[in-house]
């Protein structure tokens, strides 16, 4: 199961907006966005927010397909199998493309509250603290379907971090697609979401140029 490990605030910076990557850390005055201005990395980064260049349409997809992969913590073979599996379903690709990064299990999980970035729902996905239909899943790429309900297994709600997180469970507001019993530390996919429920800041139609190339 490979993933990302490399600096993260920098994919922030190389795509010129905050990502949100890192949880609380990016409400704060500590992200390096504010700190850095959002110049790009490396070591021309600083000069290269004076360079005004007119960006290709290759260009704008290639972006536009690198943010979506950095914000669903996802590798470009992991993104390339998800757009294929979009293809195949009725519809319109893009939408398909990003209801089904939106249903991942650990961004499922982040949606609900469990946890603070979808980096570490992946890790408590991983680590094996949550059923699925009273089965554990360890796969942060299980797709929840319609009706899954999502729960935190027995022996984990013992924990002190799942202790913590029971406060403020109550007090979240999940998207309207997914339900949320904070006091049972259990929730429900009520359905796919449309469209309009999925991340307005990613254009899937860039995307989708981008693979059918
Ligand atoms: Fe991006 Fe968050 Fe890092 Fe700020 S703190 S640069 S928003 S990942």
């Amino acid at each position: 199961m490979a993933r990302y490990t490399g600096p993260v605030c920098k994919l922030c910076r190389r795509e010129g907006e905050k990502l949100f990557l890192k949880g609380t850390r990016c409400y704060s005055p500590k992200c390096p966005f504010e700190r850095k201005r959002g110049y790009p990395p490396g070591e021309h980064g600083w000069t290269a927010r004076f360079r005004r260049r007119r960006q290709s349409d290759y260009a704008l997809q290639l972006r536009e397909k690198q943010k979506a992969k950095r914000i669903y913590g996802m590798l470009e073979r992991q993104m390339r199998r998800f757009y294929r599996e979009a293809t195949r379903l009725s519809g319109v690709t893009g939408e398909n493309l990003l209801a089904l990064l939106e249903r991942r299990l650990d961004n499922v999980v982040y949606r609900m509250g469990f946890a603070d970035s979808r980096a570490q729902a992946r890790q408590l996905v991983a680590h094996g603290h949550f059923f699925v239909n009273g089965r554990r899943v360890k796969a942060p790429s299980y797709i929840a379907k319609p009706e899954d309900e999502i729960s935190v297994r027995p022996a984990s709600r013992k924990r002190t971090y799942f202790k913590n997180r029971a406060d403020t469970l109550d007090k979240t507001a999940v998207v309207d697609w997914l339900s949320l019993d904070g006091p049972e530390m259990t929730g429900r996919v009520l359905r796919v979401p449309a469209r309009e429920e999925l991340d307005s800041t990613l254009n899937d139609q860039l995307i989708v140029e981008y693979y059918s190339r």
